[in-house]
């Protein structure tokens, strides 16, 4: 009899692969070993969660355990940890609620993920200190903001904070997109927020020209602002009291950490699965490594940059569910490539959207053999008559010698978290900065002006390259 396919990690790469391979192939088995207790969760929507517009967990996940057993056929095991890979024999070392035992596998996708980077800082260990990457993490950090929370998973430190007063600040350590739309949850949950960036810039993905947009913003909402400051410490007793950060020690009743996430690697990399120079797990088109039966998705793994050409790490939602779904397909017998990235990303900050895509920083656009050249424009949102609108800004980056766009971002109140996908699309099919400009898109006054935002960029563009 063959062997199960057996995937370690269940969550959105895993889950997509299960379930897709399962679909395609409803005579094999599929095995999911997952360490926690939930699976098909979306953390991107924990933020919200502790914002207070997502009620509980639950309405987080996507498919329950129950219906991924019951209605797709799917072995999945919670509480189950993978501790290692025998890839001569083809089986995983599973240690469970009965104990370890030895699974076998025909093929194996790792999809363990990222995990949120805990930098070395004095106070990292006192109560009332929180990453966020787990549904845990978001409950507790509700719970420690004195929230009714039924908390599954809840850590001591946020236990033994409950006991204490509600915290009226916080100190978010960390400029990116998960520190931002923290700020923005703390701050609807009525806490004085600082907000602590060692670079001279928030959202460093985004560029320089829409974060100085979103930080003016910020402040605006009266969130503090400490940037190209580099956190020292957090001080406190048993529990955080302060941020310490160059001379001054800013006090705070609670601190959040998020400074990147890094690609839950070891297992693969005990078992000799290679690397790549990201630090990622180095795939080919297919998702497959360094072995023919381990196929490695999702935050763990790398990808290739459409616009590069190179492998890439950029850990996102889309990335993940789309590669888990083509390892599923192609375990299944129909070999699907996993897709390639262009970094394609929108982020929330208060009334304002954010995004970007492809390639933005004109340093990095040279070490990948562009000559680029920018433009920074602002235009609206509707036709100037309509009421309601407001300004967008787009920054758009092309290289002189093909002509070809390379990269955007944009910020503006509304219209610009979908209206980067124009630019995406545009990435994916390696047009010029004239073949995006006259795209047939959409127009109506209460939409757009009639030459959309991206059309006027990518004109404006045009004509810099020229
Ligand atoms: C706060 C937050 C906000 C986010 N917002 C966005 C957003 O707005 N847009 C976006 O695109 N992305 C966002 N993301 C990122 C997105 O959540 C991830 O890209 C996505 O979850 C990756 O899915 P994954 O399956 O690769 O990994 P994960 O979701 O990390 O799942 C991996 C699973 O593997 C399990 N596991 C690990 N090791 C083992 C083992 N040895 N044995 C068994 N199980 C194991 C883990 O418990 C985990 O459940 C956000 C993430 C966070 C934390």
């Amino acid at each position: 009899m063959t062997a199960p396919v057996v995937v370690v990690g269940g969550d959105a790469a895993g889950m997509s692969a299960a379930s897709k391979f399962k679909r395609d192939a409803p005579d094999r088995e599929v095995v999911v070993f997952e360490r926690g207790e939930w699976v098909s969760y979306g953390a991107c929507g924990l933020p919200y969660y502790v914002k207070g517009a997502v009620e509980t967990l639950e309405d987080l996940v996507s498919v329950t355990p129950e219906e991924f057993v019951e209605e797709r056929g799917i072995d999945l095991r919670t509480n189950h940890e993978v501790t290692a890979i025998d890839r001569g024999a083809r089986t995983v070392t599973v240690d469970g609620p009965d104990g370890e035992f030895e699974q076998s596998y025909s093929d194996l996708l790792v999809a363990t993920g990222a995990r949120a980077v805990e930098p070395p800082l004095d106070g990292m260990d006192k109560a009332g200190v929180f990453t966020l990457h787990s549904m845990g993490a978001g409950a507790d950090i509700r719970q420690a903001l004195g929230v009714e929370t039924p908390s599954v998973d809840s850590r001591e430190a946020a236990a033994d904070y409950a006991d204490a007063e509600s915290p009226e600040s916080v100190g978010i350590i960390g400029g990116g997109y998960v520190g931002i739309e923290m700020a923005e949850a703390f701050a609807e949950r009525g806490l004085d927020v600082h907000l602590f960036e060692m670079l001279p810039h928030t959202l460093q993905p985004f560029g320089a020209e829409a974060a100085a947009t979103v930080e003016d913003h910020l402040r605006e909402q009266g969130i503090d602002l400490h940037l190209d400051t580099a956190v020292d410490g957090i001080r406190g007793d048993e529990r955080v009291s302060a941020i310490a950060a160059g001379d001054a020690d800013v006090p705070v009743d609670l601190a959040l950490v998020g400074v990147g996430v890094a690609p839950n690697t070891e297992l693969a990399e005990e078992a000799g699965i290679e690397l790549g120079d990201t630090g990622a797990i180095a795939t080919d088109e297919y998702g497959r490594t360094n072995d023919e039966h381990v196929y490695a998705a999702g935050d763990c793994a790398e990808a290739t940059h459409a616009v590069t050409g190179e492998p890439d790490h950029v850990p996102l939602a889309l990335t993940a569910n789309r590669a888990g779904r083509a390892i599923g397909r192609t375990l299944a017998g129909d070999p699907t490539p996993v897709g390639e990235i262009v970094g394609t990303a929108a982020v929330k900050a208060f009334d304002l959207e954010v995004a970007r895509t492809g390639l933005i920083d004109a340093e990095r656009a040279r070490e990948a053999g562009f000559d680029p050249a920018s433009v920074t424009i602002t235009t609206r949102s509707r036709a100037h008559y309509y009421p309601g609108g407001s300004e967008i800004e787009i920054t758009m980056l092309g290289d002189r010698e093909s002509g070809r766009v390379l990269g955007a971002s944009m910020v503006g109140r509304e219209g610009v978290a979908k209206r980067i996908d124009t630019v995406a699309a545009a990435l994916h099919t390696e047009m010029t900065a004239h073949q995006l400009s006259y795209l047939d898109l959409a127009y109506a006054p209460p939409f757009s002006p009639v030459w959309d935002p991206v059309l006027t960029a990518a004109k404006v563009l045009e004509g810099k390259l020229e």
